[in-house]
């Protein structure tokens, strides 16, 4: 199944429209957020299968926003995979401890960034992200 709608919660536009512009050509829905704070809102109300979260934000940063999705019944079986320039091996360590579906370094690999996306989507169908 492709056309999933994404949230993309990336700062920087450059970034942002390479994700976009990726995910676009391969069949995905996009809607984005250059904040957390406005990123949560737009997870509430859209309802995305799959949250691209950017660490580094100006004020609230991604792994906070993380806690908020998990904590709100309405958004905490969204899939939310960290996008981080933070490629040290202790980065990922706590960003996979703090409870994100996946984990991709910046700078993205297209390749490898398009196919973790789809193993995310395809590996959650029918457990806890069924129907998000
Ligand atoms: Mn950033």
């Amino acid at each position: 199944m492709a056309g999933e709608l994404i949230l993309i919660i990336e700062d920087n536009e450059k970034n942002l429209k390479l994700v976009r512009d990726v995910l676009q050509f391969h069949g995905y829905r996009i809607v984005e957020a250059m904040t957390a704070e406005e990123g949560l809102e737009i997870a509430r109300a859209q309802q995305p299968a799959l949250v691209l979260m950017d660490i580094q934000l100006p004020g609230m940063d991604g792994i906070t926003a993380l806690r908020h999705l998990r904590a709100d019944p309405l958004t905490r079986k969204i899939l939310v995979m960290a996008v981080t320039a933070s490629a040290m091996a202790l980065d990922r360590q706590r960003i996979m401890a703090a409870g994100f579906n996946g984990y991709t370094a910046k700078p993205i690999q297209i390749r490898e960034f398009t196919e973790e996306v789809r193993t995310i989507l395809d590996r959650c169908v029918g457990t806890s992200a069924g129907g998000a």
